[in-house]
């Protein structure tokens, strides 16, 4: 017969047996586990003392093939629209007046000539993970504009001039296109904080070639707008704050809008929720981001995979029926996942304790003190 051997290591992952569709929300899960760790330590990217990773694609802008090199910092992924932005009714207002009104009903604006501008110099600001990217995004696939997105923090270490001359080209590149586009500085903290002895040569030459081109007459007649993101405004340099035209708060969803990310996140995977489990998830998940909620749910659903995948097999002496079992269980034959026919690997139902035990295992990024920061700095700001 067969000799007994030792249990399945339950610490030991076996995905070849997995459905692909679920395989994906695993991998997604340990990822998310994993950056969960780095978050705790360093929730917010204001450290000086932090080394962005450079901009791959901005800092690799080829002046002979401009077009093109330009045209690669354009960001494709137009499936989202305003609506599938959840909660934010406010910001949505706002977007609406300054963003898409002035093009849709461009005779509204006419009745007060010179009283209502365009508005092309918006600042985002906001929590991290509040959805202020995903705005941007809405906003260019509702105008139909081009999205060129920039991560200041990875622009800062290109070498010294290459920065300045990038943004140069990227503003030109877009002021002479005929549809309109959107620059959006993501972290833009980064770049533009308040002036201090420590500052490099480097980054003062890009603060103020981004202040020229922020401040060029060309732009308030083009049809580009730029839009930038921001975890820490009250960072930012004054001169900067003065240039935009709106300053938008982008708070963390209320209970309304928590409940449509996780909905949406939730969406096809077939898992049944009823009015009492809503209930306790919205009051477990109140002051969690839309990203703390998206992780969150990637790690509930991924519960009942996760036990497949950790559970100890057994092979009856038949030699066919294989089952997890108890590793202490008496006739135990070691048998592996990869041995169970896929057909037979059948997960469990996501169930409320599978959110339970995701709300424990996803800290909170953001803290009822910077809230009352955000809350302080929007008193001051908000136009
Ligand atoms: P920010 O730019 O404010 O740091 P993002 O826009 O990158 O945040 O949001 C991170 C992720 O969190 C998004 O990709 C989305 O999955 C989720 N998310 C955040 N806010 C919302 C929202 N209001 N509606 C839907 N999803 C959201």
């Amino acid at each position: 017969g067969s000799s007994r051997k030792l249990p399945l290591n339950s610490t030991q992952h076996q995905t070849s047996n997995i459905e692909p569709k679920f395989k994906n929300v695993y991998q997604q899960t340990e990822h998310v586990l994993q950056r969960n760790v780095s978050q705790q330590t360093f929730p917010y990217h204001c450290n000086e003392d932090n080394c962005p990773e450079p901009d791959e694609q901005f800092c690799h802008l080829d002046v002979k093939r401009r077009k093109t090199s330009v045209e690669s910092m354009k960001l494709t992924n137009r499936k989202i629209n305003l609506k599938g932005v959840a909660g934010l009714s406010d910001v949505k207002i706002v977007i609406q007046e300054t963003f898409l009104l002035p093009l849709t009903h461009p005779h509204l604006y006419k009745l007060f000539p010179g009283t209502v501008k365009r508005c092309c110099r918006c600042l985002l600001y906001g929590p991290p993970g509040t959805g202020k990217t995903l705005l941007a995004q809405a906003i260019a696939s509702e105008l139909e504009a081009g999205l060129y997105y920039v991560s200041c923090a990875g622009i800062l270490s290109c070498y010294v001039g290459e920065s300045e001359k990038n943004v140069r080209e990227l503003f030109e590149h877009a002021l002479g296109q005929t549809n309109p586009s959107i620059i959006f500085f993501d972290e833009i903290d980064s770049v533009c904080r308040k002036r201090t002895d420590k500052e490099s040569e480097h980054s003062r030459r890009l603060k103020t070639e981004l202040l020229k081109y922020f401040e060029n007459p060309a732009l308030e007649e083009s049809h580009v707008y730029v839009l930038s993101a921001t975890n820490c405004p009250w960072d930012l340099d004054p001169a900067f704050l003065r240039r935009f035209q709106r300053h938008i708060y982008v708070p963390l969803p209320d209970r309304e809008a928590r409940q449509q990310i996780i909905a949406q996140r939730l969406n096809g995977l077939g898992v049944l929720l009823s009015e009492e489990d809503w209930y306790q998830i919205l009051n477990h998940t109140e002051g969690f981001s839309g990203s703390d909620l998206t992780n969150f749910v990637s790690i509930a659903v991924a519960q009942p995979i996760r036990e497949i995948l950790r559970a100890t097999y057994w092979r009856c002496p038949d030699g066919e029926h294989i089952m997890p079992c108890d590793p202490s269980a008496p006739d135990a034959f070691h048998a592996t996942l990869n041995d169970v026919p896929p057909e037979k690997v059948k997960a469990r139902s996501v169930v409320l304790n599978d959110f339970l035990y995701a709300i424990q295992e996803t800290p909170k990024t953001v803290t009822d003190e910077h809230i009352q920061q955000f809350e302080n700095f929007k008193k001051l700001f908000t136009r």
